[in-house]
């Protein structure tokens, strides 16, 4: 029997382990990819931590990690269409089929979602078994690296693309690697102004490198008076990517009337707000889970051929071993996309 290493969550409480685990075994449907770079999103970090919503949520052990680009080197006997020595990576949301959302093209929201690397075993591993319907061909020649985000860059583009950005003055609140992403979008769709807020001094850099007009300390610079000056009404779009209740209050205040916002950052705690500011000035909210199955993965890839270039919100690389040094890193927000290679 093959053995493969892996990291692994096995007991309940903050850390993870690097162990040898067997490599998977794919069922007729599935393929077998070797893993050639990994990338870290919130949600392992949220794992790796041991918060209340992971000691809820996860049967261990299991093998963390949805975010990657690989190689097919096994394909089941079912499989049509891909084939070995393909790069590709994968959307990590395993639907039912069955439910309503997923019989009227909103798998995205399915009753019964499994998700890579938390229901079921993921990627931080030198390979893993993947459903071929989940399967994202990668062009020949593409950069691994940025193959590897494509599930959080899917995000970014749901969040962005549901409303159209061109001439638009936008906000981004939160400028993790989602919220850089999406200046980036903005930009690349012809925004007339990119205002972007982090209380993190490293990560407004990388909002100035990526594209943003205006960068704002969200602790401390008045978010409604520099949108005010930079558009003289108040922000058209609101992408909120922090998931801090004092970003979404001051991101919604600085919206014109009629104003529009995603919101995708997740708030831990539950979030009082002033709705009859959204009632008499008319805003519009929507709530982005995921990314639709498989619009958004269409959206992105035009995007990226038109020239979309994330590349500077991949700032740091592990290997597997320095996994602790990667996630620390990660707790301190110096960073933008960590990868860890197997
Ligand atoms: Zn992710
Ligand atoms: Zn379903």
């Amino acid at each position: 029997m093959a053995l493969m290493r892996a990291l692994q969550k096995r007991a309940a409480g903050p850390g993870l382990e690097l162990c040898e685990v067997e490599v998977p075994k794919i069922r007729p449907d599935q393929v077998l990819v070797k893993i050639e770079v990994a990338a870290i999103c919130g949600t392992d970090l949220h794992i790796y931590n041991w918060d209340a919503w992971s000691a809820n949520r996860l049967r261990l052990p299991v093998t963390i990690g949805h975010e990657f680009a690989g190689r097919i080197v096994e394909v089941g006997e079912n499989v049509t269409g891909l084939s070995e020595g393909m790069l590709v990576t994968a959307e990590g949301h395993f639907t039912c089929g069955r439910c309503y959302y997923c019989r009227t093209g909103q798998g995205h929201i399915c009753d019964d979602v499994k998700i890579l690397g938390v229901d079921i075993d993921g990627i931080f591993a030198e390979y893993a078994a993947i459903d071929a319907e989940n399967i994202w061909p990668l062009p020949d020649g593409f950069d691994p690296a940025v193959g590897a985000v494509h599930d959080p860059l899917g995000n970014a583009v749901h969040a962005a693309y549901v409303h159209g950005l061109t001439g638009k003055n936008v906000i981004v609140t939160g400028c993790g690697p989602i919220g850089l992403f999406c200046i980036a979008l903005a930009r690349q769709a012809g925004a007339r102004t990119i205002i972007a807020s982090d209380m993190n001094e490293y990560r407004r850099n990388l909002a100035k490198e990526l594209g943003a007009d205006y960068v704002v300390n969200g602790g401390a610079d008045d978010l409604k008076s520099v949108v005010r000056r930079a558009t003289g009404i108040g922000a058209d779009v609101l992408l909120e990517m922090s998931g801090s209740r004092q970003a979404l209050a001051s991101g919604l205040g600085a919206l014109r009337k009629g104003g529009a916002a995603s919101l995708l950052g997740i708030f831990s705690d539950n979030v009082s707000m002033d709705l009859d500011a959204v009632i008499f000035n008319q805003l519009t909210l929507h709530g982005i889970n995921g990314r639709r199955m498989y619009d958004t993965w269409f959206q992105m890839q035009a995007a990226l051929e038109a020239g979309l270039d994330i590349t500077p919100v991949i700032t740091h690389k592990f290997k597997f071993e320095e996994y602790e040094e990667a996630m620390a890193l990660l707790n301190s927000g110096r960073c933008g996309k960590v990868l860890l290679i197997p």
